[in-house]
């Protein structure tokens, strides 16, 4: 194994072993690990003809003191579990995800970065429709799986603000699947951001469908707003996918540094009047935003282009500090991996 962990970027490294368990005649296997990373499934597999597939994204990193950790997998298992049944597959119950994340790291553990690089397992758990259907219906037979590859830090050189566009295309229907973490999401959102992309933007922010006054998300990270008086303000919406890191970070922001948080509806006429803003998601913690252009107009947030804002930092640290067992963490936030 020859890994420049400093080097990694966010591409798939195979490791040698991953997790995999079918559901078959009604019920789930028993599970295993296995070498085998390749999956053959029949050309008419519900996942090829009709997109019935969820998936989950986390990290096992090391601690200062050498311990393995995950960080709130349990929430990683619920979301796949709500994920699962709005598309009508079975569960994978959440005490076997919980298990498959902890085999899958210990059986890959040469491949968790050291602490000091920055760099960690990224872990994908995943669930698809193996069976045959044709005729419109979900499939009768499962897998799921869940592999390992280890991925660079986030932020290279500093944390540096990024320039997002507000898209004239939509994420989530009202009353659709945008709160759940489905591939079909993703497949839509890819002439998106490969048009944002073209144009010069980091990333997508796309408004609610119905009325396109509110601010809703990225493809694949939430908001946070600060206002100029120190609030965090998170927009509120039934079409958002609950992302864990911003879920985590409001609870920092109340109980770690007492700042208020709202979790309402966002105009996006108010924007303007935030002093800083980020997006929150697993790869990044948070990626500090400085403009939000929009048809012409352009949002510039007094926190510029240098540097993330103060409040944002701050969260970040927190944050981080706690997942790097540097802060003490909540009851039940780290799970170690023995
Ligand atoms: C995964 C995801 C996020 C971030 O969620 P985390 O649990 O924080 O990683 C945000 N938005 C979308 C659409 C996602 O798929």
């Amino acid at each position: 194994m020859d890994i420049n962990w400093k080097n990694l970027g966010f591409g798939y490294i195979k490791t040698p072993y991953r997790y995999v368990s079918d559901f078959k005649d009604g019920k789930w296997d028993d599970g295993k690990l296995t070498q085998d990373d390749k999956v053959v499934l029949s050309e008419c597999a519900g996942v090829l003809q009709y997109s019935q597939s969820v998936f989950e994204g986390l990290k096992a990193y090391r601690t200062k003191d050498g311990k393995i950790v995950t960080f709130r997998p349990d929430l990683n298992a619920a979301r796949m579990a709500d994920s699962a049944k709005r598309l009508e597959m079975p569960v994978f119950p959440e005490e076997r995800f919980l298990e498959a994340v902890d085999m899958t790291v210990a059986a890959n553990k040469d491949y968790v970065p050291p602490f000091e690089s920055g760099a960690s397992l990224y872990l994908r758990p995943f669930m698809f429709g193996s069976s045959e259907v044709i005729g419109v219906k979900p499939a009768t037979n499962y897998q799921f799986r869940l592999f390992a590859t280890p991925v660079g830090p986030y932020f290279k050189g500093g944390i540096k603000p990024i320039t997002i566009r507000v898209s004239d295309f939509d994420r989530a229907a009202p009353r659709g699947t945008g709160h759940i973490k489905a591939g079909l999401n993703y497949a839509m959102s890819m002439h998106a951001i490969v048009d944002a992309h073209n144009n010069g933007f980091d990333e997508n922010l796309y408004l609610d469908p119905a009325t396109r006054t509110y601010v809703e998300e990225t493809g694949g990270a939430n908001f946070i707003f600060i206002t100029k008086d120190s609030k965090l303000v998170t927009p509120k919406s039934d079409s958002i996918l609950p992302s864990i890191t911003r879920r985590s970070l409001c609870y920092v922001a109340e109980k770690y540094l007492g700042l208020t948080v709202e979790h309402r509806p966002v105009k996006l006429e108010e924007v303007a009047e935030f002093a800083e803003c980020g997006l929150c998601g697993t790869a990044a913690v948070i990626s500090p935003v400085g403009k939000i252009y929009d048809h012409g107009k352009e949002i510039c947030f007094p926190s510029g282009m240098e540097n993330a804002g103060k409040i944002t930092r701050k969260l970040y640290d927190t944050l981080t500090g706690i997942q790097k067992g540097e802060i003490p963490a909540p009851d039940g936030w780290i799970r170690e991996i023995k």
